[in-house]
């Protein structure tokens, strides 16, 4: 397909879309590092259980990344605890705050000053934190504008015949970064409005009736 009708198709879905669902308010955090933690708890699980733990550790003054480095990691996994897997989160947690404080002395203001791709490779060296954990690092707590793409993202653009046959994470990514402009704002919302779908109605067995994408004309 032709990148400009590409293009076109990206921000007609983008549209649709968005006219049916309304803005997202993605992603939910009152600061830079709550949505970083929340980024990282929300692997494998609802985002209502990782907000679960946000809140408590909020509620007690936690989240900070001096006191979760201190903490203990016994005492930090049963804070996790509601967030699910929460040794392994502990771990990843940690392995994280360790990162920060040794690359940027625990500085959301210094990380940003990095440019995209060197923070991005730097993020993915951290153990636990995979391509979709780094771009929502950078697009939702540093507003740099990458894409994040995930399961959802490609069971709707493949149904649609816009995707092709099982893309890499970078592949995928690259076909929104490709064919659109590089808006923050842009990508925030388009993200979140690909899970909405995805949640909604492109589940494993689609509901396509009532679906804002129901019948949307695709010409490969
Ligand atoms: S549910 Fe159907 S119409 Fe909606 S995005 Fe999935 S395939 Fe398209």
């Amino acid at each position: 397909m032709a990148a400009a009708r590409l293009g076109e198709l990206l921000q007609e879905l983008y549209q649709k879309l968005y006219d049916a669902f309304g803005p997202q308010g993605w992603w939910p955090g009152e600061t830079p590092f709550e949505v970083i933690l929340g980024a990282i708890l929300t692997q494998n699980t609802n985002w209502k259980n990782v907000a679960l733990a946000l809140t408590d550790l909020k509620a007690e003054g936690l989240l900070d990344p001096q006191v979760l480095r201190a903490m203990p990691d016994a005492e930090l996994a049963q804070r996790l605890r509601p967030a699910g897997y929460f040794n392994i989160k502990t771990q990843r947690v940690k392995n994280f705050l360790d990162f920060f404080y040794r690359q940027f002395h625990d500085s959301l203001e210094e990380m940003a000053q990095e440019d995209l791709g060197t923070m991005r490779a730097a993020l993915l060296t951290v153990k636990g934190i995979g391509p979709e954990t780094a771009d929502s690092i950078l697009l939702y707590a540093l507003n740099q504008p990458t894409f994040v793409v995930d399961a959802y993202t490609y069971r709707v653009l493949s149904r649609h015949n816009l995707a092709p046959e099982a893309p890499s994470y970078e592949e995928l990514q690259a076909l929104f970064m490709d064919h659109l402009p590089a808006d923050v704002p842009r990508y925030q919302e388009f993200h979140a409005l690909l899970v909405k779908v995805g949640k909604d109605f492109c589940r494993p067995r689609p509901r396509c009736p009532g679906c804002p994408l129901h019948e949307w004309p695709i010409s490969g």
